[in-house]
């Protein structure tokens, strides 16, 4: 922990710089960047990431005589650089509050604007300025916000209105006003009045007017937002841990709500969309900067290319666009000048797309945030390789700026370029978040979650949205909005999700308690069809069809820089030629799992394999595999053909048998009928399978040791389908996987059948087929007595499933009932069956590798788990030296993206 908690900066000078967004938080770190770069930044402090978790541990008061005389210094340091007074009366300076955690949150903590206010010194600012109405604009706003935040006024229940809200709305409707420019300065400091009364009413205190207690106030209440709901839901989602803590930035206040020579913006160096090379961003004049944020007002574009696109994505002409919506480029010529040279010089000084905010007082820019941006999933892969192809970034750095989970987006299905000729198009929007949604229309956070967790995929509709609807946007597949911009909370949160957005849908009207929408005179209610094109901002009537995605153009080149760099290869788990095609269309170099158990449920197959169950003797087992075995040999013949000249590793049967058997009356029936025996016999049957644990039973190798014949017509119909390929000109290559060993013996006996029926087969066809026996370790005696094991296998394969399951002692099927709450106590911190424990299973699978290699030194191995597809496990496996990783279909371009990275970063 370190002893310094504040640090100043300000006029070219700073105590920070960017390598210390831990210590500073992301937002803290930069600003004293932009300082040291020569950025024009309002003057402040920021109070440390660490001083937020001593607030948790030693609580609000030791905190604030820890941190007292370093804030009152640190204030006089921006009194000094602004020339001005906190408190003074005369010649005052304002201060901003805000958050800025290590990794950005946007919207989920709470900022204070305009502090420093009260009675006396609103006078002052009036006169200093000229300009009495902006002086108590900003007056009416700060006790707002401050009693929102601090003060605890804003309801709980989202449901109920805002007392403030209430307020504003009772004096504009006695005068008939609709907007809050149209208000008088009386007007302005009545509100100030009926607020002051009204905190005085529900919180039975005064509004604080010392602006030193007002400081303390909000600094702490910033780091008590770091525990709101909304910013642990988000951590949940990002992943990001509570220990980072916040950082609390005061800022000197710039203005620009000044009047019309003042503005405050949003700009994107790049497109967060499309990735696009283009300067991009909103502004809006005379405003204060969560004007453009909350969808209130519409914001006009940064640059004029912007503006005409905008204009005409809405269907609004030339000449209103002109004279209502213009461009700062036209407006503020000189200001944009300075404005795109500076996010010039960030995007190169970072080497990465920024996203920034500024506020322009009286014509002088101020730069108030830069970040790197985030962005969709596609935006990210373009931005990463345009970056590479302009020399800014190298193919290393290029590889690591993308986040492999985020390419998920790229690999969901798009709109059918055919169909969408035919579709209805209701309205247009904004292009905020790109891709392709279908879904039924709901209009509450709420109902997003129930509906979809009801199995409906659902599209939320709102007027615009707030942080209070993360998790339904979460949940739906797309959101519309019928206000807010491309900057927009729905905007910016959605391309964090990488989830398709159209906002700003202005002819859209929508009625909450109706639960309706209705365009031009359509009317759509809850649980209707539409479809959403985030990338054109189009809105379709009803479902749109989709096709599969491609891995083209920026995709592609990124695939084949994994290829240059990785050491891992990638296979995939498929049980069927279909999916074996998608993962190879993914660049899937084999399959690492195929479970042949899945083969046996369609109609003929599965009376077969019942018959094969229930059968009395060998003999009748035989007679029913016999059934079986054509089948059998078809469904590997498709895999082996789809997969010509690549590895197919093919596991035999695994679960246990009961899972093929009927256990409902009429089932076993139609079974008794089929068979020719009586329901009884069925049922005994039945009966005598059942275990009290299953998972723990009659399973994997113990079905092949206890009925040979099965391993044997599993090793005849793989075998067999592999010659047939062959003298039809293929180049087969099967693996022959057992599942479940956990003592060599199992594995000696299962290896001398197949190897048995295997020259059987051999000599009565007059071919060979080059073939490799291996198991799978998923026991974690299997992994301590590898080194037996490796003498009879070829390679190993880790069931990371099962061995986590057997390693934790946590049934795989059950481990819901105690999961959340593990979590939630921070027993676990993430659930190990789908992020491999690296320290317990992890453990295990690095001593069989070691001991597997030291008796067979050439011994293949590779993962088959779930674990297979995720970043950090994967990145695990390269660093105990596996040879592949398998996993799903989808999770491919992922583990080909992670076993890249897991590569440069060894170097
Ligand atoms: C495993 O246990 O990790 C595995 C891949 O096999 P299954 O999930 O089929 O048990
Ligand atoms: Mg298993």
């Amino acid at each position: 922990m370190s002893e310094k908690r504040v640090y100043t900066f300000g006029n070219g000078k700073a105590e920070g710089k960017a390598d210390m967004r831990n210590l500073l938080g992301g937002k803290g770190a930069n600003l004293a960047e932009m300082n040291l770069i020569g950025v024009p930044v309002p003057p402040g402090f920021t109070i440390t990431t660490d001083v937020c978790n001593e607030y948790y541990e030693i609580g609000k008061e030791q905190v604030v005589s820890l941190l007292k005389s370093d804030v009152e210094a640190s204030v006089k340091h921006i009194e000094t650089l602004m020339k001005s007074k906190f408190g003074d009366p005369i010649n005052p300076l304002l201060v901003s509050v805000r958050s800025g955690a290590r990794a950005s949150m946007p919207g989920m903590m709470d900022t204070i604007l305009n502090l420093g206010l009260n009675d006396t010194v609103v006078e002052g600012l009036a006169k200093k300025t000229g300009n009495e109405r902006f002086a108590f604009d900003s007056y009416r706003r700060f006790v707002q916000m401050y009693g929102d935040v601090v003060l605890g006024m804003k309801p709980e229940n989202k449901e109920d209105i805002d007392p403030f809200e209430a307020i504003i709305q009772k004096v504009k409707a006695q005068r008939g006003i609709k907007l809050d420019n149209e208000m008088t300065v009386d007007e302005l400091k009545q509100l100030v009045k009926l607020f002051k009364e009204a905190i005085k009413t529900q919180t039975g205190k005064d509004f604080p007017t010392d602006p030193m207690e007002q400081l303390w106030g909000a600094i702490c209440s910033v780091f008590d937002s770091w525990m709101n709901d909304r910013a642990i839901l988000y951590r949940k989602m990002e992943g990001i841990p509570q220990e980072w803590g916040t950082a609390v930035n005061v800022q000197a206040m710039v203005f620009g709500n000044m009047g019309d020579t003042s503005a405050t913006g949003v700009c994107f160096s790049r497109d967060a969309g499309n990735g696009e090379n283009i300067f991009n961003g909103e502004y809006l004049v005379n405003a204060q900067g969560e004007d453009v944020v909350a969808g209130i007002r519409t914001p006009q574009q940064i640059t004029k290319e912007g503006s005409l696109r905008w204009a005409k994505q809405q269907g609004i002409d030339e000449d209103t666009r002109a004279a209502k919506y213009p461009s700062m480029e036209e407006c503020m010529p000189e200001v944009f000048k300075e404005l795109d040279a500076i996010q010039n010089k960030l995007e190169k000084h970072y080497h990465d797309m920024q996203d920034m905010e500024f506020t322009v007082q009286d014509g002088k820019l101020w730069f108030l945030q830069t970040r790197n941006g985030k962005r969709t999933g596609t935006a990210m892969v373009k931005i990463a390789m345009d970056l590479l192809h302009e020399g800014e970034i190298d193919e290393k750095t290029a590889l690591k700026r993308c986040e492999p989970n985020k390419l998920d987006e790229l690999l969901h299905p798009v709109f059918d370029k055919e169909t969408l000729t035919q579709a209805k198009v209701l309205t247009r929007g904004l292009p905020a978040s790109p891709g392709a949604a279908c879904g039924q229309i709901v209009f509450f956070a709420d109902d997003a979650t129930k509906w979809h967790d009801d199995g409906h995929q659902v599209i939320m509709v709102r007027i615009e949205t707030s942080p209070e609807d993360l998790a339904g946007m979460s949940a739906a597949e797309g959101i519309l909005t019928a206000r807010g911009g491309m900057t927009s909370h729905a905007a910016v949160v959605a391309r964090g999700m990488g989830k398709c957005c159209v906002s700003g849908a202005g002819a859209i009207v929508i009625d909450y308690k109706q639960r309706t929408l209705e365009i031009d005179g359509t009317i759509l209610r809850e649980g209707d069809y539409i479809s959403l094109n985030g990338s054109t901002g189009e809105v379709y009537f009803g479902e749109v069809k989709t096709k599969p995605a491609e891995v083209t153009g920026d995709f592609a080149e990124l695939m084949n820089l994994c290829n240059k760099y990785s050491k891992l290869v990638v296979r995939t788990n498929a049980d069927t030629p279909h999916d074996a095609a998608v993962a190879s269309n993914f660049g899937a170099v084999g399959i690492g799992l195929c479970r042949t158990e899945h083969m046996f449920f369609e109609n003929e197959k599965i009376k077969a394999m019942r018959e094969m169950i229930l059968a009395n003797n060998t003999e009748e087992r035989e007679r029913a595999l016999d059934k079986l075995l054509p089948y059998q040999k078809q469904d590997f013949y498709g895999i082996l053909k789809c997969m010509d000249g690549m590895p197919v590793n093919i596991r035999l049967l695994d679960p246990p048998l009961h899972e093929f058997v009927p256990h409902t009356i009429e089932g076993q029936q139609i079974m008794a009928e089929e068979m020719g025996v009586s329901v009884k016999f069925i049922q005994d049957r039945v009966n005598s399978l059942s275990e009290a644990n299953p998972m723990l039973g009659l399973r994997g190798c113990r079905l092949g040791n206890t009925f040979p014949e099965i391993t044997a017509m599993q090793t005849k119909a793989i075998l067999g389908a592999a010659i047939q390929l062959k003298k039809e000109g293929f180049d087969p290559k099967p693996e022959i996987m057992v599942p479940l060993v956990g003592i060599v013996n199992e594995l000696d006996i299962q290896e001398a059948i197949i190897r048995k029926t295997a020259q059987k087969l051999f000599e009565k066809e007059g071919l060979e087929i080059e073939f490799e026996v291996g198991t799978m370790i998923e026991i974690p005696r299997a992994a301590l007595t590898a080194d037996l094991i490796a003498k009879k296998a070829q390679y190993f394969s880790f069931g990371t499933n099962d061995l986590t399951q057997m390693t934790f002692g946590y049934s795989r099927d059950d481990i819901a009932s105690f999961l959340p709450s593990y979590l939630e106590k921070k027993i676990l911190d993430v659930d190990p069956f789908q992020v491999l424990d690296q320290d317990g299973v992890g453990q295990l699978i690095k001593t069989a590798v070691q001991k597997g290699r030291a008796t067979r030194e050439s011994l293949k191995c590779g993962i088959c788990g779930e674990h297979g597809g995720e970043p950090s496990s994967v990145k695990f496996c390269h660093r105990v030296g596996l040879n592949y990783v398998s996993c799903s279909p989808f999770r491919v371009p992922i583990a080909r993206l992670a076993a890249a990275q897991a590569a440069v970063e060894e170097c």
